[in-house]
């Protein structure tokens, strides 16, 4: 799978995206080289931006975890301590999520402040010898590395470093110390758990993505190779044993061994994500086989239609193959994010479309769910069937379970939020890479992309690629790409073709708005190899019109069950636009052979019949002894993302099909 054409970062200089493997088939772009400007991702960017990130602080502060770091520093910890174990972890997120905004904005004074204010209380606790943690290591706390399964210590450390490394990328030489506080932790962790150190793993795969990023920022090997030490050894049970078993984080089997994501979700992509790092680094062919081997897998059988993964709420884990049911979907935000991380450490090496388009589906039926639309309240479990209406949580009260029917402003575990902020802030580099021959488009948005094609970018900015993406996608499968600049002689511009397409097309105009080629295109990434010049337009369309979708008959808790999704949509059906509201809602079932129909405003109109109950006392009834029947009427379906916005609601993506 690998490709034989390799470009290092090392030749075209830094690169603001969160990353970078020294060699790679794909070369990441940055979030000051893609701009995305208007549309569905644009809008989520600019909540995100403006409510989001102060909402994430504010909570931080509210709820003492940033607090915890000037307790460190006063000598009032362990009494004064808020939070659980993982809490400094937030903290370290939010910075990463303000580093990447930082860059996206080309800077920004404002939050600059509020990023060193942050920065200078966490440098303020860090110990002479590097060590961080506000959890452990005082008079009246644990020891240090005391409890790896569950202490988070290690974890925590990876969200520093991934901070650093965002700070580092998109503002190098800030002079507030970031960098030089992961380093020392860097340092000390290299010390206590390198060859002859603790030979252990943290509870919470994480570190090992963390390690690896500030090796390729500092070029320091030690960091990369004790990510690797981790990667090795877990799985062979050198954590203790717990009630859910080693699976729970990964150490019941070697990496190189598995053949699925299993255990805890979060955990295992996390885990998968760092040792592709590694495996890329290293140019081990054997592990990379064996996590592109897990994640078909784990795409193929233990996927939500949303892209969203775990399905069991106890141990916020992957279930058996095809243990996927609606009612019981976990499909925890975060897990969705590190499915992304996962999936896109392997784009860049593989150039696979797949990857993109699982990215897509991620990206708009779980990223996109999970925050309100005023960026204020998030879903940290993304159910697929709520079956009742619930409570509105309050606005200014954290919410102490993570499965509810509406959105949260804050939760006791609050992973989630700070998630969401740094991967809609990063959002811009998912959308396209460079090679040595040419631009590849991923994700559609209306953007602005200045890229350098190939490994070295002469002085006179030859390689240099220029365009203007334009496109009201989710909405219609319409983008055009009007090129402002493109390096001399051939180059290719590849785009992407969802799976699911219907008679897509690609044509090329030039300047003078002659065409001059226009063809049927396969799903997979469509090639336009030319000497691109400035006025050329590529236009890609393609249907998305609502499609009816059913599942694998193995899943067993929806089989004959259809869903319905537009695009890169999946959308659902809410008590809320139904007669009858939720008591309804749990009686619907579709004719074969019903097509939804376009409304205007982006909707869906669906003919469903609410079936009557047989009623009685006992729920079941012997097959055939009596004629179905039914009202039947048109409801208007929306978008799964969009759900849980109208007050307090049930829903159900998936919708029993009519028979007996
Ligand atoms: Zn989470």
């Amino acid at each position: 799978m690998t490709t034989t054409t390799r470009i290092t970062p090392a030749q075209t200089g830094i690169s603001m995206t969160p990353v970078v493997p020294t060699m790679s088939a794909l070369r990441p772009s940055g979030v000051d080289e893609v701009h995305i400007t208007e549309g569905f991702w644009a809008e989520r960017q600019r909540v995100n931006g403006a409510a989001t990130l102060p909402h994430v602080e504010h909570w931080l502060e509210r709820e003492g975890w940033l607090g915890n770091f000037d307790l460190a520093v006063a000598g009032s910890l362990p009494e004064g301590r808020r939070g659980r174990e993982f809490s400094d972890s937030e903290v370290y997120k939010y910075l990463e999520a303000l580093a990447w905004e930082i860059g996206r904005l080309g800077g920004d004074d404002a939050l600059d402040a509020r990023f060193r204010a942050v920065v200078a209380r966490v440098a303020a606790a860090q110990e002479a010898d590097g060590y961080l943690n506000t959890r452990f290591g005082r008079a009246g706390q644990g020891p240090r590395w005391s409890d790896l399964e569950w202490g988070h210590e290690l974890y925590c450390l990876g969200h520093l470093f991934r901070a650093a490394v965002a700070r580092e990328r998109t503002n190098p030489g800030a002079g507030d110390g970031l960098l030089a506080v992961a380093t020392r932790a860097a340092d000390l962790i290299c010390e206590v758990f390198g060859v002859d150190g603790i030979q252990s793993v943290c509870g919470h795969a994480e570190v090992e993505v963390g390690l690896a990023e500030l090796a390729r920022v500092t070029g320091e090997s030690r960091y990369l190779e004790l990510a690797s030490l981790f990667i090795e050894r877990r799985g062979t049970g050198v954590l203790a044993d717990i009630e859910w078993g080693r699976g729970y984080f990964q150490d019941d089997v070697p990496i190189r061994d598995a053949e699925a994501l299993r255990g805890h979700a979060v955990r295992a992509n996390y885990l998968a994500a760092g040792a592709v790092d590694i495996a890329v680094e290293h140019g081990d062919s054997t592990l990379l086989d064996a996590l592109r081997g897990q994640w078909d897998r784990t795409i193929a059988r233990r996927t939500y239609i949303t892209g969203g993964q775990g399905s069991h709420h106890q141990d916020e884990a992957f279930g058996e193959d095809f243990e996927l049911p609606s009612d019981r979907a976990y499909s925890e935000t975060c897990a969705g994010i590190a499915s992304i991380m996962f999936s896109w450490r392997l784009l860049l090496e593989d150039r696979d479309v797949r990857y993109a388009d699982h990215i897509e589906r991620v990206l708009y039926n779980v990223v996109a769910t999970s925050p309100s639309a005023d960026g204020e309240a998030f879903f940290y479990a993304n159910t697929l069937h709520q079956r009742t209406p619930g409570e509105s949580s309050p606005d200014d009260e954290v919410s102490p379970r993570a499965s509810s029917s509406e959105r949260a402003p804050w939760f006791d575990v609050a992973c989630c939020p700070p998630n969401v902020a740094r991967t809609l802030a990063s959002l811009a580099s998912l959308v396209a890479t460079t090679d040595d021959v040419g631009v590849q488009i991923h994700q559609f948005a209306t953007a602005t992309i200045d890229v350098t094609v190939g490994g070295g970018a002469s002085a006179d900015g030859g390689g240099r690629f220029l365009a203007e993406m334009t496109t009201d996608y989710p909405r219609s499968g319409l983008v055009t790409i009007r090129v402002l600049g493109a390096p001399t002689g051939p180059s290719t511009l590849s785009i992407r073709v969802p799976s699911w397409a219907d008679d897509a097309r690609l044509g090329v105009r030039t300047s003078a708005g002659e065409q001059v080629e226009e063809r049927a295109v396969e799903p997979g990434y469509a090639d336009v190899v030319q000497a691109f010049t400035a006025g050329d337009v590529v236009e890609l369309s393609f249907g998305v019109r609502p499609r009816i979708t059913s599942p694998d008959p193995r899943i067993d808790a929806i089989r004959g069950s259809v869903a319905i999704e537009r695009g890169p949509e999946v959308f659902c059906v809410e008590s809320v636009d139904l007669p009858g509201g939720t008591e309804t809602l749990g009686r619907i079932e579709i004719a074969t052979g019903v097509v939804p129909v376009e409304t205007e405003d982006g909707r869906l109109s669906i003919e469903l019949r609410a079936r009557s109950m047989a009623g009685g006392t006992w729920p079941y009834r012997e097959v055939f002894d009596a004629a179905v029947d039914g009202e039947t009427f048109t409801t208007t379906i929306a978008p799964y993302h969009s759900w849980a916005e109208r007050g307090p609601s049930t829903m159900r993506v998936w919708i029993p099909t009519a028979r007996v």
